[in-house]
């Protein structure tokens, strides 16, 4: 027989669990939410797959979560009938930090400060069972595998992995042995309660029972919250729905919930969240909108939402796609690109109608996600005009930001045929440049762009309402058809001779040689000398700077 294999932790994971237990939750009834979703995620991928291999599925075909509590022995038991967990996927999935982004939390939780609020936006899953648990036992029995394996851990640093010898049929038991200050999570009310707080439209039935006491008794039937109509449905139960299947603490900003019927049925039920996850610039970009197909789990990632729109979270249920999609056609499959069209239309409508009704909210959802919806500037040409309408700035007549496109137009000088922006990576570094004393001398308004999408789109977008976007380090930020606002006792600044202006140019150019292309006066400077500018025809200084970083 083998004996117990001990493994270490992966390095940073040993530490985060500290953390974690200390000060990520205020509450730690959370853990159950996690393992609940963990359960329920495991029997959802096992129906997926059972549709292509029924045998999987064996003789006991309806897929559960079965909660036992034992108040004498302080124990907590969470079993499904899911999948299960190969010993390397025990060891994998367990062991690492599930979610990418591991050295991003640990970032976080050391910014003191800022961390805290950071640290709410983590999903830290199966780990947080070591909040209320001195052990975790976790016996899994892999779907059509032989050998069952028992995983357990105090949550300090090491687990073992050994053969279990008393292993479900088939799925997962997570045992905890609850510490003495958090006994209660052995009591059938509180878990009860709990769960109906937060677990209660779980698309899979979970059951209860109190150990030496027969009666096992349902808790939640399984039937989702999705298919049930609008008008049944209160906020908060949206709410703990949103948090529960997108792992999430924060209230969405936005909740869609709608069912289509015409050329294709189905029902969405979308978030967009007031809080930005840590994720939000992962490299690959993928949205987090599941697919149902007829009820059943399909996937996690639904192309459903462009990118631009990643930060939505959800699900789409569909009657009529067919349940063996595969990857493949999920991306090619047009019934799907019918969805993402109408899905897309419909989210930055509801924005449009948030930001119109209640614009402290959408401030918040515009902090958090403007930086990706402005992707959507160049990458859908189609919406541009309602992503405009979306977008926020800041502005030198509006530091604090919330500035509207159509604000900046309607504040336009006289002659001014562009709007005017500068790029930077520091707001306030921006609004001090000597590039803008032409424009301030003028009043004419200067958007103030930080965000590193912007260099891109505002290169690309084609105008606003027929104005060019117009870089004010660019050589063709012309300012003279714009007259300059002196104040009444201030004397009109005397213009040098033409000849003198000739002669200082050369000088200048002389004593740089190389380094400039071109010397010329300028009516962009008020109060500074001299500044540095692009050619016109060139990259803008800020483009200059990214592509040079990026080794072209
Ligand atoms: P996440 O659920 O976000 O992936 P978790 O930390 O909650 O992160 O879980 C890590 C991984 O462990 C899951 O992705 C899954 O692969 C596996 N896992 C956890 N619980 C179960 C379970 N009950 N059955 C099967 N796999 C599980
Ligand atoms: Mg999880």
């Amino acid at each position: 027989t083998q004996t117990a294999e001990t493994r270490p932790f992966e390095a940073d994971v040993a530490r985060l669990l500290h953390l974690m237990v200390h000060s990520v939750y205020s509450t730690p009834d959370v853990f159950l939410r996690e393992l609940i979703s963990n359960a329920a995620d495991a029997c959802e991928k096992l129906r997926q797959k059972g549709l292509t291999d029924p045998a999987l599925l064996g003789d006991d075909p309806s897929l559960k979560i079965a909660i036992a509590v034992d108040p004498e022995a302080k124990r907590l038991t969470i079993s499904d009938n899911g999948i299960g967990m190969t010993r390397e996927e025990l060891i994998e999935n367990l062991g690492t930090m599930a979610r990418s982004g591991t050295e991003k939390f640990r970032q976080a939780l050391e910014e003191k400060d800022q961390g805290k609020a950071l640290i709410g936006q983590f999903g830290v899953g199966f780990y947080s069972a070591f909040m209320v648990a001195s052990e975790v036992l976790v016996e899994s029995h892999a779907a059509g595998e032989g050998e069952a394996w028992a995983w357990r851990s105090d949550g300090s640093g090491e687990f073992t992995i050994e053969p279990a010898r008393d292993a479900p049929a088939r799925g997962t038991r997570v045992t905890l042995s609850l510490r003495d200050d958090h006994a209660s999570y052995a009591d059938e009310a509180t878990i009860e309660r709990l769960v109906k707080h937060h677990s209660a439209h779980v698309p899979v039935p979970i059951t209860i029972e109190t150990i030496g006491d027969d009666a096992r008794r349902e808790l939640v039937d399984g039937t989702a919250l999705w298919a049930k109509p609008k008008s049944e449905i209160s906020e908060e139960e949206y709410t703990e729905f949103y948090r529960f299947t997108a792992g999430a603490f924060d209230t969405p900003a936005l909740t869609i919930h709608t069912h289509a019927e015409g050329r294709q049925e189905y029902t969405a039920l979308l978030f967009v969240p007031e809080m930005a996850p840590f994720d939000l610039f992962d490299p690959d970009r993928k949205g987090r909108v599941k697919l149902y197909v007829r009820r059943i789990f399909i996937t996690d990632d639904a192309p459903v939402m462009p990118a631009y729109l990643r930060f939505v979270r959800g699900l789409v249920d569909s009657e009529d796609l067919p349940l063996n999609l595969s990857r493949e056609m999920l991306q090619t499959n047009p019934m799907l690109a019918q969805i993402r069209t109408a899905m897309t239309k419909r989210v930055l409508s509801e924005l449009k109608k948030l930001a119109d009704n209640t614009p402290e909210t959408y401030a918040k959802v515009w902090d958090a996600f403007g930086p990706v919806l402005k992707e959507g500037l160049y990458e859908d040409a189609e919406r541009r005009d309602e992503i405009y309408a979306l977008s926020r700035f800041t502005s030198t007549k509006a530091p604090e930001g919330g500035r509207t496109l159509a604000d900046y137009v309607a504040d336009m000088k006289e002659n001014q045929t562009a709007i005017f922006y500068a790029v930077g990576e520091d707001k306030e570094r921006l609004a001090a440049s000597p590039h803008l004393e032409g424009f301030a001398a003028r009043d004419v308004e200067v958007l103030l762009l930080s965000d590193p999408v912007d260099a891109f789109w505002v290169r690309t977008a084609l105008g606003y309402d027929g104005k060019p976007f117009t870089s004010v380090t660019q050589g063709s930020a012309d300012l003279d058809k714009i007259a300059p606002v002196y104040k009444p006792n201030e004397p009109t600044p005397e213009r040098a001779k033409d000849s003198d202006i000739a002669t200082l140019s050369a000088l200048v150019k002389q004593a740089l040689e190389e380094k400039v292309s071109e010397v010329r006066t300028s009516s962009r400077l008020a109060t500074s000398p001299a500044c540095l500018v692009a050619p016109d025809m060139g990259y803008d200084r800020q483009m200059e700077r990214i592509v040079s970083r990026h080794g072209k």
